[in-house]
């Protein structure tokens, strides 16, 4: 159904990573919404790499999905360390806004899906104030419960956006966005994580100059200590990089 995607990917321990920038992915998705068939963008970072290793429905969603950009430093180091290059860090919660201000442009409506109640309406009104003309089609923070998808499915078909952003997490939201993107028909699905949360403050992100050195997911660690089994990914993502590129080396010797 979907095009062959034409731009290069990274291979990062079995999991496709595209090379692009933020340019690129606001020019395809541009692309996408005038095409009008559905299709799946993830944020993929190291915790989505080492979860997709145990997890198969995962790994498979993340193989199918139409562009999967990097959004994690580490994955830009990994990338390196295996002899390529991703341009730049992709992020979820900087491409929200960045889509908003394209969406009030030409006129594309958002529906943005998940995060605790209230933050969803709370980033709809931020986004708006950013982008006078900006069209919300709708907010719902809903739940990725499957009990639920019916009536998520029907309100969000009700109202035809062009895009919807999904916050539940990975990889709950990414799993829900290909269970229902067909009978969705929205042309652009995106899983967005804490992208909600970051924008209108309910978690803080880090101040860039921690970003610029690379030591966001420190930040993270410091301010969401509850998140130290997930990051336990972190250390194991970089050991079995260091062995991926070390047998890659070998078998070329
Ligand atoms: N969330 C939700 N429903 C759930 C589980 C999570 O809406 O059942 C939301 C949560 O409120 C938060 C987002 O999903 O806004 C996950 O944020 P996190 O920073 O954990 O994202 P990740 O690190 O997985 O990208």
């Amino acid at each position: 159904m979907s095009e062959p995607l034409s731009i290069p990917s990274v291979s990062i321990l079995g999991v496709r990573v595209d090379v692009v920038t933020y340019r690129d992915t606001l020019d395809i998705i541009a692309r996408w919404i005038e095409q009008r068939t559905p299709r799946q963008i993830a944020t993929t970072n190291p915790e989505f790499v080492m979860a997709a290793q145990q997890d198969a429905a995962f790994f498979q969603t993340l193989q199918q999905a139409d562009l999967c950009v990097a959004d994690g430093v580490g994955l830009l180091w990994a990338a390196r360390w295996l002899g390529r290059r991703l341009p730049e860090r992709v992020t979820g919660s900087d491409l929200v806004p960045m889509v908003a201000g394209q969406a009030a442009q030409r006129g594309w409506r958002l529906f943005l899906l998940g995060a605790a109640p209230g933050v969803a309406e709370q980033t709809a009104r931020r986004l708006e104030q950013q982008n006078p003309g900006l069209r919300i089609a709708g907010v719902y923070a809903g739940s990725p419960d499957p009990a639920e998808a019916p009536g998520i499915v029907a309100r969000i078909q009700a109202v035809q956006p062009d895009l919807l952003f999904v916050a539940y997490g990975a990889p709950a939201q990414d799993l829900w966005i290909a269970r229902h993107k067909a009978e969705l028909g929205v042309p652009v699905l995106m899983g967005v994580g804490g992208a909600f949360d970051h924008l209108v403050g309910v978690q803080r992100r880090a101040p860039l100059w921690l970003q610029r050195i690379n030591l966001e997911w420190l930040f993270r660690l410091m301010t969401q200590p509850w998140r130290w089994r997930r990051q336990l990914a972190l250390p194991r993502f970089v050991w079995a990089v260091l062995r991926q590129g070390r047998r890659a080396a070998e078998a070329a010797a």
